[in-house]
């Protein structure tokens, strides 16, 4: 996909995102996931493979309870550099909003390979719409899958954990993992609608 269409998208006379270079990390691969307050709030599931990140947006957000299968979609890749970008985009920009860094870590194919090895297998999973990765995030960690909605849009797939040592059963709630001097939380109680009760004293 490369980043012509992330460059194509932003401005950057106005936003402080990175521009976009293709850039590998050194060691192992990364994955962000950036909780997004623009028109709607979501979070962004990024993982890098061949000097881009690959993006999904996720509008719940990812859970670790395998019975959770959240949507996600397939947006443009983003360059590697963004997996550090935390900020405001200004209003009129593309995405304009708030974004943070709800979680980020390594990441690998499940066998977790070594790199020139799991990417090859990643590249083979991203492609045939099965996409099957391990996370190794503070918050998100095990096996995971991406899977691509046949019969769907292009876009769509489903990002599902996997049972394993690190699953719960329990619900699970991405917008209670959140960090306690969040940008975005302050912002949404500064912003809250105001209620819709009646005021008796008119009455
Ligand atoms: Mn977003």
């Amino acid at each position: 996909m490369g980043l012509t269409l992330y460059n194509k998208k932003r401005n950057f006379e106005e936003t402080t995102e990175p521009t976009g270079k293709v850039k590998k990390s050194v060691s192992k691969l990364v994955f962000v996931v950036q909780r997004h307050k623009a028109s709607q709030l979501h979070y962004d599931f990024r993982l890098e493979l061949d000097g881009v990140l690959k993006s999904w947006a996720v509008p719940k957000g990812p859970s670790m309870n395998p019975k959770d299968k959240r949507l996600a979609m397939m947006v443009e890749d983003h360059p590697y550099d963004y997996k550090d970008f935390e900020g405001t985009i200004p209003e009129g920009n593309y995405g304009a909003g708030i974004i943070e860094i709800w979680d980020k870590g390594t990441y690998s194919d499940v066998e977790n390979s070594p790199r020139d090895e799991a990417e090859k297998k990643l590249r083979v999973g991203l492609k045939s719409g099965d996409f099957k990765i391990r996370l190794f995030g503070k918050k998100l960690q095990g096996e995971f899958v991406l899977v691509k909605l046949k019969g769907k849009d292009d876009n769509s797939w489903l990002l599902i954990k996997h049972r394993d040592e690190y699953a719960v059963d329990e619900e699970y709630n991405s917008e209670e993992q959140t960090k306690e001097d969040s940008p975005i939380n302050k912002w949404l109680s500064e912003n809250k609608k105001p209620s819709k009760k009646k005021n008796s004293q008119n009455q």
